[in-house]
């Protein structure tokens, strides 16, 4: 069934959950939000393409799920609470069915993390979905890119290359995998247990190595990992691929924390690891210098073949 662009959005408004935050949502010229005394707003924005982003055979409530997952992954690489955000919509077709599946994955998500989408826009165009997301966090606690010091351990949350596996294996790869491609979990209480433990922390969007890279650039330092430390899915693991490796440094989508902890904090993590649904792991630490050299379990370095996904590389 096709719909006007008041009919999208009336159907938008009418799933959209509130907040007691929210003096006025969507209907008006702009949303009214009043933000918590003390704390800063953390503010982000990701788009996902057609063709880019995403396949056109990718189901409407995973992609709603992964748009909004993919923004709430920043904000918990901020250590940042969710609080509100804005969608933004270029369709090629007004499309009911499309949307209701569409909404039905973006809201799942939106309240188990209690966040109320409070406006956005509808254009026709080439399928686009846009989102901000905004949070809060004490400004003097929120994770940066910039903090990491030499001697502090790198650490990740979760496991790597299962988004990847599932991109490269497609049908073929094990719904484990697809799972992870489709439906990344934002790891927002993760982050917010990281305030006052971690120095330095990114979300890993394009690739370990990539988005750690990021990192080690702001904070102006190195870091060395040792594979043998590398944590892997059982699923990944299962699949015995030769691309193994690469996918989990250099894969992306994965949406995991990426973070350094100073050896003076490391006990304050342990004593936190038990309250996450997932576990981060040790995979290195920061050294002095630039870049990061990855060893083998014998400690040789090894070369990378890829770093990372890059849009505007040369392909
Ligand atoms: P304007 O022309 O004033 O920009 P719009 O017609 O674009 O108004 O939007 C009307 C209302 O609907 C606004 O409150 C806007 O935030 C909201 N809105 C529009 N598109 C969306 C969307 N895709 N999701 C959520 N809210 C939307
Ligand atoms: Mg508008």
């Amino acid at each position: 069934m096709g719909l006007s662009e008041f009919a999208l959005i009336e159907r938008i408004r009418a799933r959209a959950a509130g907040r007691d935050d929210v003096l006025l949502g969507i209907g008006d010229d702009a949303a009214l939000l009043q933000p918590p005394a003390g704390q800063a707003l953390a503010v982000s924005t990701d788009t996902l393409n057609l063709g880019v982003h995403f396949s056109a055979d990718v189901v409407p409530a995973d992609l709603g799920w992964k748009a909004l997952a993919v923004n709430l992954s920043d904000l918990a690489a901020m250590a940042a609470t969710p609080a509100w955000a804005t969608l933004s919509l270029s369709l090629p077709t007004p499309d009911a069915a499309w949307l209701d599946g569409f909404l039905d994955g973006l809201l799942a998500l939106a309240t188990a993390q209690g966040v109320a989408v409070v406006g956005g826009d509808t254009t026709h165009g080439p399928l686009s979905i846009s989102l901000t997301v905004i949070g809060f966090v004490p400004a003097d606690q929120a994770l940066r890119r910039d903090g990491a010091g030499v001697g502090d351990g790198v650490w990740i949350s979760g496991t790597t290359g299962d988004a990847a596996a599932a991109l490269a294996l497609g049908d073929a790869a094990p719904a484990a995998l697809r799972e992870r491609l489709h439906r990344p979990t934002p790891r927002l209480a993760l982050g917010r247990a990281l305030r006052g433990i971690a120095s330095a922390c990114i979300d890993i969007s394009d690739g370990l190595i990539a988005d750690l890279g990021h990192l080690l650039v702001a904070s102006g330092v190195g870091a060395e990992l040792c594979i043998a430390d590398l944590p892997i899915s059982p699923a990944l693991r299962a699949l015995d691929d030769p691309r193994r490796l690469d996918w989990q440094l250099a894969g992306g989508d994965d949406y995991e924390l990426c973070f350094s902890v100073p050896a003076a904090q490391e006990a304050a993590l342990a004593a936190r690891l038990g309250e996450f649904d997932v576990a981060p792991a040790r995979i290195g630490r920061i050294v002095a210098g630039s870049g990061c050299r990855v060893l083998d379990a014998e400690g040789r370095p090894l070369p990378l073949a890829r770093a990372g996904y890059d849009h505007f590389e040369r392909r």
